[in-house]
């Protein structure tokens, strides 16, 4: 009882301040079973995110207890005379705001202090090999519940505190993208919540429109509840290498010769291949070097990263395997594989590791970057996808130009096979068949350093981006932030009558997911 009447103080003030012209009383007819939250610790976690540079207040938090919920909101959102903005929100790791709302309603997808238990826990079938999970189940519970199983999911982000609903709404990218896709590539069938409230199971063949349209969606056209994630059988152990090279043009041709083997047998590629820019000794110190032991046969100032406009490349690489296989067997596929390859020869550093530490190692990261006071400062990243027929452009002007000898975080740089991406889906990717994902996954710090200061690293973006405009380098941002709409239309390009007829179809009040300020609603 005191629950309901909790809810409906909240309902009630929901609806006082959106001004909507229904009776509080219609919303218990159309029932809510979890918790709508006005208290401002609620308010506050929802109205920030991972970047820390964006702060939007919602009126309220609803933390669902199933689908229904969620649909009831969104009819009323939609029905209501006067509307209000709905954002789904898995685990608030985006960068610019992308999961907040002003003056609407946040859906908290994940698990959270007020609402410990999601509301269906992945469902495996061992058969069909695929596990069904609730929209804002975090990765690494998926993971814990298909490994019960020995079965796991076959694409990766290098992160995996991160929600399903979150990452399948972008792409969900690692190093195993240039073998099994993105994990947008990876889903069998969803539920989704329209922007009409309507609760929709989609598949390929089963309304196909409104699946494409989620998948890489931003949470334009609806609010994922349950997706159907494809599983393998899971490796128990990874080889993980590294490798130095200091020619651009020989680390490329590596990488791409690695990822032109996707179609040949296991024991003739590798599982994942990412790579990094080091144009400081700063790597060694961030949250992605941790694996250089000390014992590391090279000192990378030994190779000059860093100094007169040096800068080296690393490449990295993993081959799974399972106990038992016969060491000698994994060691010669290796090899074969690293003869091919032109890195500096001494600089090959390699571990075995359990599986679950390779893909849960961002994870160690971070708790060591939180002790520190490293992991809650701001995060101006920038995600672009580069055509490969530009990437040596972007290395001459931007690696060895722009960012001068300080970076203050990670640069990742790796390819992906466009084959291996659904053109119906709602992402936009260059148009060659290979395009590299480049991510500057910077950290602003106030400690003096001009050049690790926000503002520093933000005008530094803007400056990337100038380059590749004046340039015409065709990159496109991956997680992509833009203010205004003709920004997006360029953005989306020949794809931008399809994403505003799959708004008009399936959220024509444009209630949802109003960070992302694509669509302005107008209420
Ligand atoms: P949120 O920030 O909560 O939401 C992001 C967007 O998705 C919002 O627009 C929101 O409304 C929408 N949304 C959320 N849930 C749903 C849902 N259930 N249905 C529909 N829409 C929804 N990305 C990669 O691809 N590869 C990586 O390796 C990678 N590594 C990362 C590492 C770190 C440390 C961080 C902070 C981010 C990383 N990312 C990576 C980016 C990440 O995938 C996106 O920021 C993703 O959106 C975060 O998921 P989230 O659950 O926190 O989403």
């Amino acid at each position: 009882m005191a629950a309901k009447l909790l809810l409906l103080f909240a309902v009630c003030r929901l609806i006082a301040i959106v001004g909507l012209t229904l009776n509080p009383t219609d919303l218990f007819r159309v029932g809510l079973d979890g918790h709508l939250n006005t208290d401002q610790d609620d308010i506050k976690s929802a109205s920030t995110d991972f970047g820390k540079m964006t702060r939007s207040e919602p009126l309220a938090v609803l933390h669902p207890a199933s689908a229904a919920d969620i649909s009831n909101l969104l009819k009323l959102a939609y029905e209501s005379p006067r509307g209000f903005p709905v954002s789904a929100r898995g685990h608030g790791h985006s960068i610019n705001g992308q999961s907040q709302t002003q003056n609407g309603v946040v859906v908290q997808m994940s698990r959270s202090k007020t609402n410990p238990s999601v509301p269906v826990v992945p469902v495996v079938s061992e058969n069909m090999m695929y596990v069904d999970v609730w929209g804002g189940e975090l990765w690494i519970d998926v993971l814990k519940s298909t490994l019960k199983y020995g079965l796991a999911p076959k694409s990766w982000t290098d992160y995996l505190y991160l929600s399903v609903g979150g990452t399948l709404s972008n792409a969900g990218i690692s190093g195993q993208a240039f073998n099994h896709g993105p994990q947008i590539s990876n889903v069998h069938e969803m539920d989704v919540v329209t922007g009409r409230g309507d609760v929709v199971t989609c598949s390929l063949d089963h309304n196909p429109e409104l699946f494409h349209s989620v998948l890489g969606g931003l949470g334009q056209f609806g609010i994922i509840t349950r997706a159907r994630i494809a599983l393998e059988p899971s490796p128990q152990m990874i080889r993980w290498i590294r490798v130095l090279y200091s020619n651009f043009s020989a680390f490329t041709h590596d990488q791409e010769y690695l990822i032109s083997l996707h179609d040949q047998p296991h024991s003739q590629k590798f599982d994942y291949i990412e790579g990094f820019v080091i144009v400081d000794e700063g790597l060694i110190n961030n949250w992605r070097s941790s694996s250089f032991s000390p014992n590391n046969p090279v000192k990378i100032s030994s190779l000059g990263a860093g100094t007169g406009g040096n800068v080296l490349y690393c490449l990295e690489i993993t081959k799974n395997y399972h106990v038992g296989e016969n060491p000698k067997t994994i060691d010669q596929e290796v090899e074969a594989l690293l003869k091919k390859l032109n890195y500096i020869p001494a600089s090959m550093f390699t571990t075995d590791l359990p599986y679950v530490d390779f893909l849960d190692r961002v994870h160690t990261a971070e708790l060591k970057l939180r002790s520190k006071g490293l992991w809650e400062v701001p995060h101006p990243w920038l995600n672009l996808f580069v055509p490969k027929s530009r990437i040596a452009d972007f290395d001459k002007g931007v690696f060895k130009g722009i960012l001068g000898n300080k970076t203050s975080g990670p640069i990742l740089i790796y390819p992906m096979n466009k084959k291996k991406w659904d053109e119906r889906s709602s992402v936009v990717t260059p148009n060659e068949d290979v395009f590299y994902l480049v991510a500057l996954l910077r950290s602003a710090l106030d400690n003096g350093e001009e050049t690790l200061t926000l503002k520093h690293l933000s005008d530094e973006n803007r400056k990337i981006l100038n380059f590749c405009k004046e340039s015409k380098i065709e990159a496109k941002q991956y997680l992509p932030h833009y203010t205004t709409q003709k920004e997006w239309m360029d953005h989306y390009g020949d794809k931008w009558p399809q994403i505003y007829r799959r708004k008009m179809e399936f959220d024509p009040r444009y209630i949802l997911a109003t960070g992302q300020r694509i669509f302005d609603p107008s209420f």
